[in-house]
């Protein structure tokens, strides 16, 4: 089950703090009809040092490359955007939550060359707990392979966190959960395995993990990177290939990475069982080193922590 979004008090609107209440938009926003919105998905985690922004720097830069690759202006720098979100948290006294900076079309003229558009600036945020699911974590979920392709090259770009692309991801979730799965994985235009309606994926095989490369129409995802490199760490060979199908079937292990989902093991995949169907042991030793990261009682050796109580240094 999704939770409701429970209100907060402020919300950032283009350099200012307002309302909750105030933070709505016209019925004739272009972003509204013609899908103009590269948003992103940032989780600010409880350390002892207080409410700390994971990676806030390569979610940043994620967003200057949506917005680059639809030509629009955040008008907003990265150091700007890291500041806005320290004051949003420390209003809304969050001890930790979600974050989602959105940046869309407003209104202006109708039509779809988007150019003269302003463009509107907003973060958000709000408490979420466990993506898949408070048990996932440890038990692992249920995911089929879906009927539905994910972006193909030169349709949607993939590299882009665009609202747009998330037509394509609801089509796989919808199917996924009224089929009784709790996720849907998408195949790309070439019928390897791509990624998760909202996470990318990994797979695991005689120690190796596998994920598929960003030509697969994966979103470059920044928990994907953490995984990457944590396993590097740990001496885990990843290996960034193509991924046929049915080397999920065949896998020891697979799970899925995602700023929601966090590091969620999949224990079967069309009702075929992953390794024991269980946890696999390379998923529980990344979610351990990742917990103890984000909870901050590990040092912080890659500096990925932003901290945000006041007083304290930001920096991009
Ligand atoms: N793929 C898709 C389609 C997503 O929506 C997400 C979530 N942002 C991811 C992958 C994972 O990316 P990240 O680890 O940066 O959250």
């Amino acid at each position: 089950m999704q939770p409701m979004i429970q209100p907060t008090e402020k919300i950032w609107h283009n350099g200012q703090l307002i309302p909750w209440e105030q933070a709505t938009v016209h019925v004739l926003t272009h972003a509204l009809h013609y899908g103009s919105t590269v948003f992103e998905g940032i989780r600010c985690y409880a350390t002892p040092a207080g409410p700390a922004i994971f990676r806030a720097r390569e979610h940043l830069r994620r967003l200057e490359d949506s917005a680059r690759i639809y030509r629009m202006e955040i008008g907003y720098s990265g150091e700007e955007l890291l500041e806005a979100m320290g004051e949003l948290v420390r209003a809304n006294r969050m001890e930790s939550c979600y974050l989602r900076p959105l940046v869309f079309r407003g209104l202006g003229e109708m039509g779809v060359l988007p150019l003269k558009n302003p463009v509107e600036v907003y973060i958000a945020c709000w408490e979420w707990g466990k993506y898949l699911g408070p048990e996932a974590l440890a038990q692992g979920v249920d995911a089929c392979v879906s009927s539905w392709t994910r972006l193909a090259p030169n349709t949607l770009p993939a590299m882009a966190k665009a609202s747009a692309n998330y037509m394509n991801a609801q089509l796989i979730k919808m199917e996924a959960v009224v089929n009784g799965y709790s996720e849907g994985i998408a195949l790309d235009a070439a019928g390897y395995v791509s990624e998760g309606s909202g996470e990318n994926i990994f797979l695991a095989r005689d120690g190796r993990l596998y994920t598929p490369p960003l030509g697969a129409s994966a979103l470059p995802g920044i928990t994907r990177d953490t995984v990457m490199r944590l396993a590097g760490d740990q001496g885990i060979e990843v290996v960034e290939q193509d991924v046929p199908r049915e080397m999920l079937y065949i896998a020891e292990e697979v799970f899925f990475t995602g700023t929601a989902a966090e590091i969620t093991p999949v224990r079967s995949i069309d009702r075929i069982l992953i390794g024991s169907g269980k946890r696999g042991p390379l998923a529980e030793k990344l979610q351990k080193e990742f917990f103890a990261l984000i909870r901050g009682e590990k040092e912080d050796r890659h500096r990925w922590l932003t901290p945000v109580r006041a007083g304290r240094p930001v920096t991009v």
